[in-house]
């Protein structure tokens, strides 16, 4: 299985703000307070669209209070059956991967993720996919991928929390997005 060729040309709607065509997914999500943990990462960086591939369990009143403000976010928040499902309409799908894997996939870092995310979104839907807490993404899954990214850490101990990932890549994102548009604090 092979990730759908990159989409060329033109745009559905040129003015939509790209970051509100980033689509985050989470797959098979066991924790629920990580649930709300990553919506509230991805709101303090602007970005809003949660998809989850069948969770353990839904969000519940863990999921609500590590949300911390951002149960908007949880309560639009879409549930798929499988990976391919949440992806429907991604012109770029990026897997984020706790491990350095073979070849087989063209792996990024971060800010150059981000920027592709970014020039991608300007033309459509695109997401940024993170794996089970356990186990990650199953081959299969990162098939579905066109890229991975690697947040670089300890190579002895490199896996961070799920919505710690998700806070370090939406941050990217977001510095990403804030330098096209020249922002300063
Ligand atoms: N034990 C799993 C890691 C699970 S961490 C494994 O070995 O694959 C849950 C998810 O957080 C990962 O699937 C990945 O999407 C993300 N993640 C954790 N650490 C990361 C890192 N250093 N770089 C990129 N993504 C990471």
């Amino acid at each position: 299985m092979s990730p759908p060729p990159i989409s060329q040309g033109v745009s559905e709607d040129r003015g939509a703000d790209p970051l509100s065509r980033i689509r985050c997914v989470l797959v098979e999500t066991t924790h629920t307070g990580n649930l709300g943990a990553a919506a509230r990462a991805l709101k303090t960086m602007g970005l809003t669209r949660l998809a989850l591939v069948n969770p353990k369990q839904p969000p519940d009143a863990d999921a609500l209070a590590r949300a911390s403000g951002a149960d908007d976010l949880l309560a639009r928040a879409t549930i798929h059956p499988d990976l391919v499902a949440a992806l429907a309409g991604c012109r770029l799908v990026i897997g984020s991967s706790a491990r350095l894997r073979s070849v087989e996939w063209p792996l990024l870092e971060p800010p150059e993720a981000a920027q592709r995310l970014l020039a991608e979104a300007a033309q459509g839907e695109v997401a940024l996919v993170f794996g089970r807490e356990s186990s990650g993404l199953s081959n299969d899954e990162l098939a579905r991928c066109h890229y991975l990214v690697h947040i670089p850490t300890n190579p002895r101990f490199s896996s961070l929390n799920l919505a710690a990932a998700v806070q370090v890549l939406a941050y990217e994102i977001r510095r990403a997005w804030r330098e096209g548009r020249g922002d300063r604090l």
